[in-house]
């Protein structure tokens, strides 16, 4: 089944839930199959990373973003600076577009 998310990949959103509540940042990925995003500078964890001969790589530890539940971000609306929930209107030709039903601004 094909799930349909409000949130896309480059929209501004906020965490609502756990360590990183109320940060804002970029979506960067949708990991659909586990319902989860990563979000730019969101929930960053420490991994360790071994040397690697072939590619150059150099061991130590790196700084990456772990995916979080979609459920725990909110689209952020940057004309009311304020998480929002997601409405769709329908233009005239059938598109579908986002507005921020806080202050109806289009989002797409
Ligand atoms: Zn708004």
């Amino acid at each position: 089944m094909f799930k349909k998310y409000k949130i896309k990949v480059n929209d501004k959103v906020m965490v609502i839930a756990g360590k990183d509540k109320g940060k804002i940042g970029t979506v960067k990925k949708i990991l659909r199959k586990k319902d989860k995003v990563i979000v730019d500078q969101v929930n960053i964890v420490k991994k360790h990373q071994k040397p690697n001969p072939y590619t150059g790589q150099t061991g130590g530890i790196i700084e990456i973003e772990a995916p979080i539940h979609i459920s725990n971000v909110m689209l952020f609306c940057e004309s009311c600076s304020k998480p929002t929930r997601v409405g769709y209107k329908f233009t005239e030709d059938g598109k579908k577009l986002r507005y921020c039903k806080r202050c109806k601004e289009l989002l797409d």
